[in-house]
């Protein structure tokens, strides 16, 4: 895909599922891929099959949630690539429960990672995009952010929150050549919905009118597409990746 060759991308949450087939999509399409994740091991695995493609890749343990530890994690990354080309922010989190049955703890760390984990990593990394007069970031929302849904108060207002973040950020950025756009997957078979019982994930196929659950590779498509030159007057958008569950 024309624009992808020889750049270097970052992607959280890089150390399974999503995130992961991101990295590894990147990378066979002529990245290197920084891979930072809360979970070491993950990020180091997925570090190691994107070396299997030819291209070159660092694992970085980092907490998106804590400023410092961004901060600390993005200065090792620049370090080791002086030029970032392409930021995904992908690290989430779910922590489920009805309004009247949610913790303080339980919305706090939904909103911390999600949320406030884009604002460290893209706040952290733009700096050098604008220097560059070049960057093109893609945020992980989540169609939930758009419908809602009950037992995810938290999740919601945290992907809703992302999505209000792009445009702003888009718009500010814009002017310097670095593009923010969001993707909002639907159900995808990962770690993070195999846990949903099996007549949840029934019900759930029956709300897709493409009839089958997305798969990582699904969404690294989308975010192939933005990133590379094919999505170069693509900005602040908000592109579905649901088949079809979500129409607006
Ligand atoms: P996943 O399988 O749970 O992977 C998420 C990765 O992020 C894990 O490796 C996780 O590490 C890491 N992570 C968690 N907290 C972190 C932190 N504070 N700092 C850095 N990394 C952290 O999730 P996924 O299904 O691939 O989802 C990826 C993204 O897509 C998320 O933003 C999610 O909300 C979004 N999304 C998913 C779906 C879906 O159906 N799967 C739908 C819509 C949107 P640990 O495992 O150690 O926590």
């Amino acid at each position: 895909m024309t624009g992808i060759e020889g750049k270097t991308a970052v992607v959280t949450g890089a150390g399974q599922g999503i995130g992961r087939d991101i990295a590894t999509q990147l990378a066979a399409n002529g990245a290197d891929v920084a891979a930072v994740d809360v979970n070491e091991a993950g990020a180091a695995e997925t570090a190691a099959l994107v070396r299997e493609t030819g291209r070159a890749a660092a694992a970085f343990r980092c907490d998106v949630g804590d400023a410092a530890d961004v901060e600390r994690c993005v200065r090792e990354i620049l370090a080791w690539r002086p030029e970032v080309h392409f930021l995904v922010n992908n690290a989430g989190i779910a922590r489920d429960n009805l309004l009247l049955r949610m913790s303080e703890a339980e919305w706090e760390s939904v909103l911390r990672v999600n949320l406030t984990g884009a604002f460290n990593v893209t706040k952290a990394l733009s700096r050098s995009m604008i220097k560059n007069r070049f960057g093109r970031i893609v945020n992980i929302s989540s169609i939930i952010g758009i419908s809602g849904n009950a037992g995810q108060a938290n999740y919601a207002a945290s992907k809703a929150g992302v999505i209000g973040f792009t445009k702003a950020v888009a718009k500010e950025l814009a002017g310097r050549n670095v593009l923010v756009n969001a993707i909002a997957p639907g159900f995808i078979e990962t770690a993070m919905t195999a846990a949903l019982p099996e007549e949840r994930r029934e019900w759930m196929r029956q709300q897709i009118p493409l009839c089958r659950f997305g798969t990582g590779r699904d969404v690294a498509a989308v975010a192939l597409f933005l990133l590379s030159d094919l999505g170069s007057y693509v900005t602040g958008q908000v592109i579905h990746c649901d088949g079809g569950m979500v129409m607006s």
